[in-house]
């Protein structure tokens, strides 16, 4: 029996005595808000054990994290017609990056990159009835928790100075790449990033990926292949520019969200979540990746 409990106070303890915390995300002006000295870390194994330190209970934006969920849900519905649309490779480029996007006409090199995640969020815009609805009931069912929100604010905020994702939205339709109305795609995917969360609640969606795809109350959403390129995704393109230190250091397969949280993952074994609002020069939580750097290497646990 590890002593998940002992390694992650202890961690929670230095992370909360570090100095240099990172920076919080201030491109969008609601996040930059955000008290730097948060810091939250949970773990679910597979047994069903909680463990949690710090402020893991409390709710931030979880941002990318949510195009993990996006993805899951989009690839549940229409299979691997998926991959018509949206590539496999990771980028080597910062998440916001739009060249990659213009030299493979149209293709986005991965779905969580944000115009890949922008062409997910089109297909859920094409194939659910109540698109935001629809989606946030998703991840309620995922957690059994009704409390799970939108934070209109943060989506609003967003929504003002997202000119980037704009121009990549544009770009898409102008490949042919988005099937339905720039704004009506964009709407969706701020309040996908907007939803607000705790670690606890993350690891619980998380569930599904350490567990061939079925959640803890037995319902399976994914197959066990489906899964297995979804934890290949999360590996290889789930940090952007930095999703080689992350197998580096943690060796996990895992995602990260400029609100500061990041999921991570050993099939099988447990699922991790953090929350520090300091990014590095990366857009990942400074802390966060120190935090599963120490608890991998503690544990032994990661896929390595
Ligand atoms: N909502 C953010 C954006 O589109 C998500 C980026 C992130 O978390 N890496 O810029």
């Amino acid at each position: 029996m590890i002593a998940y409990q002992n390694i992650i106070d202890k961690i929670a303890i230095d992370s909360k005595n570090t100095l240099n915390k990172g920076v919080v995300a201030s491109y969008i002006p609601e996040l930059a808000t955000i008290n730097l000295n948060k810091f939250g870390i949970h773990i679910l194994d597979a047994k069903n054990n909680n463990y949690s330190s710090g402020d893991a209970l409390e709710g931030f934006s979880i941002q990318s994290i949510s195009k993990v969920l996006t993805l899951a849900l989009s690839f549940g519905i229409i299979g691997d017609d998926l991959w018509k649309r949206v590539d496999v490779e990771p980028s080597g480029d910062p998440f916001n990056h739009l060249s990659l996007l213009e030299l493979e006409n149209g293709i986005p090199r991965n779905p969580f990159i944000n115009a890949g995640a922008i062409v997910i969020a089109d297909i859920l815009a094409s194939h659910l009835k109540n698109p935001k609805e629809d989606f946030l009931n998703f991840i309620r069912e995922l957690t059994n928790d009704p409390s799970i929100r939108y934070n209109e604010k943060v989506a609003l905020s967003e929504k003002r100075t997202g000119f980037k994702n704009y121009a990549a939205a544009n770009l898409l339709k102008s490949y042919g790449n988005l099937h339905n109305d720039v704004e009506i795609v964009l709407d969706f995917y701020f309040h996908q990033c907007a939803i607000e969360m705790n670690c606890k609640q993350l690891v619980n969606a998380f569930y599904i990926f350490m567990n061939h795809g079925t959640c803890q109350r037995g319902k399976n959403y994914l197959n066990v292949n489906q899964v297995k390129r979804i934890n290949a995704l999360m590996l290889t393109c789930g940090f952007y520019d930095e999703a080689g230190e992350f197998a580096f250091e943690v060796g996990l397969p895992g995602k990260s969200g400029v609100g500061g949280g990041i999921v991570a993952l050993l099939p099988n074994t447990y699922c991790v979540a953090t929350w520090s609002p300091g990014l590095n020069k990366k857009g990942n939580s400074k802390l966060g990746m120190a935090a599963l750097e120490e608890l991998t290497t503690r544990t032994g646990h990661s896929i390595f």
